[in-house]
């Protein structure tokens, strides 16, 4: 098959380990930069335009959309969509799961388990939105914040006051959190390929730290999950309508919850803390895949 993988750079990990993965199983992988393509969007015969050239007969795409490229990079994956081009995860699912109040509803809609969230525009209302959640402390964040920036826990509903406040006085939309303080600063992620957890890892935060992210100087082990983080992470991943995901979650007395469900989940941490080789097992499911089934899963 020929596989693009949409990717700002061959030198990050999960890009490098794809591209080899995928040439070790004999397929012709191209690296493309999603913010180097443009696209003719003519009637019948829409295409992709990379170097000067149209792309053509790539049978699957790899979609490596960076955080703060979310627009762009699903107009790409789109467009690729449009020409029946089979692709790991499909446009709609990804803009869904990259804003976190989006990806909490949609998964609040289907009973799955979650910290209780509130969400508010004025700063008027602070005083609801923090009684919602039972008050301080509680964990405020930034809807679009990854690897753990703009993830603030506050002790007092004092503190909580004026970090909303400031959020809002800079126009950013936040989500205000019950705080699991029983996790102890770790999440589990689980990898997710077509409706099965290929391999999980527990993160643990730096010491004094309650954010579990790697880039935020976690470490990382393999963990087993109980049946029922298994079947909450294969459940939050359908509801996104995502078929190669990283689901986040907690471990709190009422049992497992979310906190993300990522829709390029990094491979570095969980190759190296489960010795999977998990890029490997994303080319097996797009050589079961790619090629006229499973299109249309979900409408753009
Ligand atoms: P990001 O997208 O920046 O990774 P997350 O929502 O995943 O943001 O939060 C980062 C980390 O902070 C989580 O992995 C978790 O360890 C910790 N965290 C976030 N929200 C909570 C919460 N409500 N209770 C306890 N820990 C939390
Ligand atoms: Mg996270």
């Amino acid at each position: 098959m020929k596989i693009a993988i949409l990717s700002r750079s061959l030198s990050l990990y999960s890009t490098r380990r794809l591209k080899e993965a995928g040439e070790a199983r004999g397929h012709t992988m191209k690296v493309i930069d999603y913010l180097r393509c443009y696209m003719n969007i003519t009637s019948r015969n829409p295409q992709v335009i990379y170097q000067g050239e149209p792309l053509e007969g790539v049978d699957a795409v790899i979609p490596r959309i960076g955080a703060s490229n979310t627009f762009y990079g699903t107009a790409v994956v789109r467009q690729f969509e449009m020409m029946e081009v089979f692709v790991a995860n499909e446009s709609q699912a990804i803009s869904r799961s990259r804003d976190k109040l989006r990806c909490l509803q949609i998964l609040s809609k289907r009973g799955i388990g979650l910290p209780v969230t509130g969400f508010a525009h004025s700063t008027k209302d602070i005083e609801g939105l923090i009684d919602i959640v039972g008050g301080a402390p509680l964990v405020i964040k930034l809807l679009e914040g990854t690897q753990g920036i703009g993830v603030v826990l506050t002790e007092t509903n004092q503190a909580a006051t004026s970090v909303i406040e400031a959020f809002r006085g800079l126009n950013a939309n936040i989500l205000v959190q019950e705080f699991i303080a029983e996790a102890k600063g770790a999440d589990l992620r689980c990898f997710v390929i077509d409706g099965k957890v290929v391999t999980a890892m527990k993160r643990q935060g730096a010491p004094g730290e309650f954010r579990s992210n790697l880039h935020r100087g976690g470490n990382a082990d393999k963990v087993k999950l109980t049946a029922e983080e298994r079947s909450t992470a294969l459940k939050a991943a359908k509801a996104m309508g995502l078929r190669v995901a990283g689901v986040d979650l907690l471990r709190s007395k009422h049992g497992p919850v979310i906190m993300e469900v990522n829709s390029s989940p990094g491979l570095e941490g969980i190759e190296r803390a489960t010795g999977i080789d998990v890029a490997g097992k994303v080319i097996e499911y797009l050589e079961k895949n790619a090629g006229g089934k499973n299109k249309d899963r979900i409408k753009y």
